[in-house]
């Protein structure tokens, strides 16, 4: 059968290629997750649910959220969020308006674990460093293009940049920003925007 994990099928199309150069990627972002993880007994999805909390608004911070953030089950959230609370890492405050929901902060400890564990990134964007800045914005403006495909297919649910922006204008030489009034180069577009807002 021709697909992209067939090697034959790969020599021949460069898409296939791509493709398992993607997942290759993807391994090593988990492999990371699971070494950064181990030292304090967090599992990836725990780890990514505490640097999510840390880096973004308490709107973002709920169940619901998370869910379609990590394209997982609410009830495997809510599980996390119980793990995550009894080792003392984050907690709950009901949402004033709508008691029957809560938004999720860390603990000091909480905030400890995930600003040490930020960190685990620079591993990947290291070798990112050594290519020329036009490559870099070639590899950005592709991936970009990539996950806004992905979305409009269902399979990326929550993205936060530019292109599905309702701020956004795209242009000739470069995009606009209506909201933060500014001219957006290809390395100024976004990619997980704190005034994202989506475009109806
Ligand atoms: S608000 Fe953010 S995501 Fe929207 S166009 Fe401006 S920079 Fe891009």
């Amino acid at each position: 059968m021709m697909h992209a994990f067939n090697p034959e099928y790969q020599n021949q199309q460069i898409e296939g290629k791509i493709v398992v150069a993607l997942e290759r990627i993807s391994q090593a972002f988990r492999v990371l997750l699971w070494q950064e993880g181990k030292e304090n007994a967090l599992t990836p999805i725990q780890l990514q649910i505490l640097l999510f909390i840390k880096f973004h608004e308490s709107e973002k911070c709920k169940v619901n959220y998370l869910a379609k953030e990590f394209n997982l089950t609410k009830a495997t959230i809510s599980e996390t969020v119980r793990l995550l609370s009894k080792k003392k890492l984050i907690y709950k405050e009901t949402d004033p308006t709508d008691t029957r929901s809560y938004s999720i902060y860390l603990t000091e400890k909480g905030g400890e674990i995930s600003t040490k564990s930020s960190s685990f990134a620079g591993a990947l964007e290291k070798p990112i460093h050594t290519f020329s800045e036009t490559q870099k914005e070639i590899l950005y403006q592709s991936l970009l293009e990539l996950i806004e495909k992905l979305n409009r297919a269902g399979i990326i649910t929550v993205q936060r940049m530019c292109f599905s922006c309702r701020f956004y204008q795209p242009g000739k030489e470069s995009d606009y920003c209506k909201l933060l009034k500014k001219e957006l180069y290809k390395p100024d577009l976004r990619v997980d925007c704190p005034e994202h807002e989506i475009a109806v």
